[in-house]
């Protein structure tokens, strides 16, 4: 068994242990738009940067984090869901449908538009993290009981987007 304190001193036989924890949950870059710490705390509301840049979750059906909440779970009309942190068209309302499970879903992303990686930061479940392809920011999680035609479920902060209507 090996334990969290080896796994540390492992990293720091590797010249690691001085990295901050939140780094080994960045998405693999380079993105397009890659702004700086303090430029994005800038560009986003306290709420937003800690979804986006920080991978927090906001709250099931009331879609509120840190004070704000979010109308997008709710959101009928047709139009384009875009990315809060660089406006990177996201999903379209096409593929949005009631997951019932409190958060904006959608079963297929606009091509090209997010990215994945293993999420691995609760050490024992095995997540698909998925973030926009243009920035890097952190959208929510994939998992596989979608509807069809894809059997996939994108569960995505509403903070993380904003909507345009058609
Ligand atoms: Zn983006």
């Amino acid at each position: 068994m090996i334990s969290r304190r080896s796994a540390i001193a492992g990293l720091g036989a590797l010249g690691l242990s001085q990295l901050p924890v939140s780094a080994f949950a960045v998405a693999p870059g380079p993105f397009e738009v890659a702004l700086s710490e303090a430029e994005w705390r800038a560009r986003l509301s306290p709420a937003r940067f800690d979804i986006l840049r920080e991978h927090a979750t906001e709250r099931a059906y009331t879609n509120e984090h840190m004070g704000e909440r979010s109308p997008l779970l709710n959101e009928s009309r047709d139009g384009t869901y875009t990315c809060a942190g660089c406006g990177n068209a996201l999903y379209r309302s096409e593929t949005k449908y009631d997951s019932r499970t409190g958060w904006p879903s959608f079963w297929e992303a606009i091509d090209g538009a997010v990215g994945t990686q293993d999420d691995t930061r609760l050490f024992f479940i095995r997540r698909t993290e998925v973030h926009c392809a243009r920035c890097g920011g952190h959208l929510g999680h994939i998992f596989d009981d979608g509807p069809p035609p894809t059997g996939k479920r994108h569960c995505i902060n509403g903070l993380a987007m904003e909507f345009e209507p058609d």
